[in-house]
């Protein structure tokens, strides 16, 4: 049996507050896959469409710019 490719789930826009600049963040995600990360799959998993500063905004409600703040490149 062939398989067959799954149509991509439809996504709903998801807004998403970070907890330290307080600036809202609004982006698509399927409910599906949310459903799926809030069950304890792995946010590069669960959101592979995701810009990483988007899945961290998921998993740690810290925006891209305030997680650099909080850990610096040491290099
Ligand atoms: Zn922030």
């Amino acid at each position: 049996m062939a398989a067959v490719p799954l149509p991509p789930l439809p996504r709903e826009p998801l807004q998403v507050q970070c907890t330290t600049c307080e600036k809202v963040y609004i982006f698509d995600v399927s409910p599906e896959d949310f459903f799926d990360f809030k069950r304890g799959k792995f946010a590069q998993d669960a959101f592979p469409y995701l810009t990483n500063d988007e899945r961290e905004l998921m998993i740690s409600r810290t925006c891209g710019g305030c997680f650099d703040a909080m850990f610096p490149e040491t290099d």
